[in-house]
């Protein structure tokens, strides 16, 4: 299974630092054969990113803010020149106001509200439709979302709203290319550990309740959710396309916490 990924060429979108899920993914397609091209958000990001793509021989890291259509075509432009084609890529790019991941969602503003749809939703749809472009003899991508998305989570807001609109856009768009061979899948990842994690309030107490409640009583690996990525990424999914994949240790099956759960 090692040359899995054997002559791909892919972009990894969302690498802040070595906890990032997208590192995660990034690793595991390396292993597995990948050349990757890396963006990163800004110079702070960009000194931590840079050593983690050498690690694993990116032969491009560039800049990208997705809030600017400008700066997403600059990426484009530049792996049109360098590589003319494009096998992969991976968007785990979100954002929103942290002072507004907490308390009620109703109260999101309405700038916030279109900042955390520009960023966490849009930029994949805008993203795709660039990457598809490269891509001429068919292609995967893939989307990073939660299952905020579909049921409600404490603190998660206006992000479940996004990321809802993420999961659809998938479908849309597994639609608009399958008839190019270009597949678009989603990753649903319980929680990790991440900058991103963090700026949702009390995040810690829903990571160790999912330790305690789901089937495997666990959380996920950066490792698990790479194998995931992996497997949406190469012809081991060929027949796959506008599916939302979970990778939570099986958390989203379960209606209600453990016995244990219900009598501590
Ligand atoms: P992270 O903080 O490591 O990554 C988030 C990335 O988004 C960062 O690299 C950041 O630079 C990038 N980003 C934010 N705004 C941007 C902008 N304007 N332009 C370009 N990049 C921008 O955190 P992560 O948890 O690895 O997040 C990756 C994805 O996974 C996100 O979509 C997140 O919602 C999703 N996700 C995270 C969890 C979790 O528990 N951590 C669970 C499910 C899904």
């Amino acid at each position: 299974m090692d040359g899995l990924m054997k002559g791909k060429r892919g972009l990894i979108m969302g690498v802040a630092n070595d906890h990032s899920i997208a590192w995660g993914i990034a690793r595991k397609l390396a292993e597995h054969g990948a050349e990757l091209a890396f963006t990163y958000q800004g110079d702070a990001f960009g000194r931590r990113v840079k050593p983690l793509a050498e690690k694993v021989g990116a032969s491009l890291v560039l800049p990208c803010d997705v809030e600017d259509s400008a700066s997403i075509d600059s990426v484009f432009d530049t792996l049109a020149a360098e590589w003319g084609k494009l096998d992969f890529i991976v968007h785990a790019i979100g954002f929103s106001d942290k002072n507004e991941l907490k308390g009620l969602y109703a109260d999101t503003t309405r700038e916030n509200f279109i900042r955390t749809m520009v960023i966490s939703c849009y930029s994949f749809t805008e993203i795709a439709r660039k990457a598809a472009g490269m891509m001429n003899d068919g292609g995967s991508m893939i989307t990073l979302t939660y299952a905020g998305s579909v049921r409600v989570m404490p603190n998660y807001n206006v992000m479940g709203i996004a990321k809802a609109g993420l999961e659809a856009s998938v479908r849309y768009l597994a639609n608009d290319y399958g008839p190019r061979g270009i597949r678009v899948n989603g990753i649903s990842a319980g929680p990790v550990r991440t900058l991103a994690g963090a700026g949702i309030s009390d995040a810690r107490y829903m990571y160790s309740y999912q330790q305690r409640n789901a089937p495997l009583r666990k959380t996920v690996s950066l490792d698990e959710v790479g194998g995931s990525a992996l497997y949406l990424l190469s012809e081991l999914s060929g027949g796959v396309t506008g599916e939302i994949h979970y990778v939570d240790a099986g958390y989203h099956i379960v209606s209600m916490p453990t016995l244990e759960e219900l009598k501590r």
